[in-house]
């Protein structure tokens, strides 16, 4: 195993004890940069010298006997839709490829804070719209496990920078699945945490009822220490909750008798395959040995899940971008004759089908004559998916299904046909309708690539959900596992020249 293989929690232990310096851990990740980016192509930006900066920073720190936290010295990914002062932040997108943002998002700063050192902006489906990466202005980002398959998305550049090891951990958004499902694709944990858990200033919205920043991690326990270092109150988010904020490192017992479990059926209906299907019972079989207590359940508003979220995403998105005029700042286009036609040019020219697509279908739903038909049945539907979603927490700590139907796709499946591609999110979506958290982890591989199981739970129950993921670490191994892509042969050589990086 190479320094790029490690945890955060491991490389800690090396850095604090002195056994590896931020400097070498932060070298290790640029050539892993250097072997395999081109075939992964996770970044949009890497900033090399950012990075050496801050490493030599942390490394000063630790001399001089300053306290260094878990995340000290540790190399970070921050997706393309998260303001990085001074450093470019385009969300994929020609309108805004060389906006260079005069502020941080909260939770960039906190993560500096934390010591968190940026490696580069992942790539992401344009303005987080899309589940492959492959709507980047830039070009898709390749699955670390298989190169010809899509990572996920939006956040694929985030998902597929911490399986390649080309970070330690990375910061992405979900707004209908954006980490949970690249996560699964990726073999990696993701988190969307609760709605309002977590400040959302500095996140590029695209639709803000949905929009949520989590991690993505190698395992549970980097899990919990990268959300005891974002979660939190921001007055300058005013959907931030006030609620506290425990420290979710207490929640990695991995006892998890008596905890009660749900099935929703609606989860496993068709369209799953058969190698996700096993993959998830097996999961299940192994929670219900560990002590839990499973039982079929349902959620019967789940079908309308999809549409609802095709409205209400859609019409928020529809609003939200109207910011992007050419005006004040990215991209505006030239030749125009006049005020508006340099509005239709600048918009036509700087945003992707994708994008052109989703602003067409929100302003409809918005449109007078149409709002109550669509956007206000929309929200009363999403109504009805919450208190699915209470009624069965009434009963269970948590619920258990699939987060993708599939295993990761391959690059150009689903480019021609926007609905099949939407509807890889079925799982993922109804929770964010609901606000609720819910995390992937990787219950098995099937025709070589990873699986993700999804653990949905109340409002703020973050710490039952890494409970329940820490339980199904402690007993397989797919956490450990590493795509084919990183044992390069250079790599390999790179590290019998370097045995001192080796650990
Ligand atoms: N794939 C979904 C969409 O395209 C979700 C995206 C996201 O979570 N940002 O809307």
């Amino acid at each position: 195993m190479s320094l790029c293989d490690l945890t955060a929690h491991e490389l800690h232990k090396l850095f604090s004890s002195g056994e590896a310096s931020a400097t070498e851990i932060a070298e290790a990740h640029l050539e892993r940069i250097e072997a395999i980016e081109q075939e992964v192509r996770a970044y949009v930006t890497v900033t090399r010298d950012r990075l050496l900066e801050a490493a030599a920073a942390a490394d000063k720190a630790r001399q001089s006997g300053e306290v260094i936290g878990p995340l000290t010295g540790i190399p970070m990914a921050i997706k393309d839709n998260i303001v990085t002062q001074g450093v470019k932040t385009t969300c994929a997108s020609r309108i805004l490829e060389n906006f260079i943002p005069p502020y941080n998002a909260t939770v960039v700063d906190r993560l500096y804070n934390a010591g968190g050192c940026l490696v580069g902006k992942a790539n992401m489906d344009e303005f987080a719209m899309g589940s492959s990466c492959e709507h980047s202005h830039f070009g898709p980002t390749h699955n670390p496990w298989d190169t010809g398959r899509v990572p996920g998305g939006s956040s694929g550049g985030s998902a597929a920078a911490v399986a390649a090891g080309e970070a330690v951990f990375a910061l992405g958004s979900d707004t209908g699945g954006s980490i949970r499902q690249p996560a699964s694709f990726c073999g990696v944990v993701g988190m969307k945490p609760t709605y309002g858990r977590v400040s959302r200033y500095g996140l590029v919205a695209f639709a803000s009822s949905l929009d949520q920043i989590g991690p993505f991690t190698r395992d549970i326990t980097d899990c919990a220490l990268v959300l005891n270092a974002i979660c939190g109150h921001d007055p300058r988010d005013t959907t931030s909750a006030s609620e506290p904020v425990p420290d979710f490192t207490e929640s990695l017992v991995p006892d998890i008798c008596g905890m009660r479990l749900g099935v929703p059926r609606e989860y496993f209906e068709e369209g799953l395959s058969k190698g996700v299907r096993e993959a998830v019972n097996s999961a299940i079989e192994l929670l219900a040995e560990m002590g839990a207590t499973v039982e079929e359940c349902s959620l019967p508003h789940t079908r309308y899940a999809l549409s609802t979220y095709y409205l209400i995403a859609p019409a928020e998105a529809s609003s939200n971008l109207a910011r992007y005029d050419g005006v004040r700042y990215g991209y505006r286009a030239s030749g125009a004759r006049d005020f508006v036609d340099m509005y239709k040019k600048t918009r036509y020219e700087g945003f992707g089908p994708e994008v052109r697509r989703r602003i067409m279908l929100g302003t409809y739903a918005l449109s007078a004559g149409y709002y109550d038909a669509y956007y206000l049945k929309a929200l009363k539907v999403r109504t009805l998916i919450c208190k699915d979603f209470d009624n069965a927490f009434d009963k269970f700590d948590a619920l258990v299904t699939p987060t993708a139907p599939t295993v990761a796709f391959s690059l150009g499946e689903k480019a021609a046909d926007p609905l099949s591609m939407y509807l890889s999110d079925i799982c993922t979506i109804p929770v964010n309708l609901a606000g609720l958290p819910a995390l992937s982890v990787t219950c098995g591989f099937n025709e070589g690539m990873p699986v993700g199981l999804q653990l949905i739970g109340p409002h703020f129950a973050e710490g039952t959900l890494l409970r329940l993921g820490y339980a199904l670490e402690q007993s397989t191994d797919f956490h450990r596992r590493r795509p084919p892509l990183t044992k390069t042969q250079e790599w390999d050589r790179n590290m019998e020249e370097a045995p001192d990086n080796a650990v």
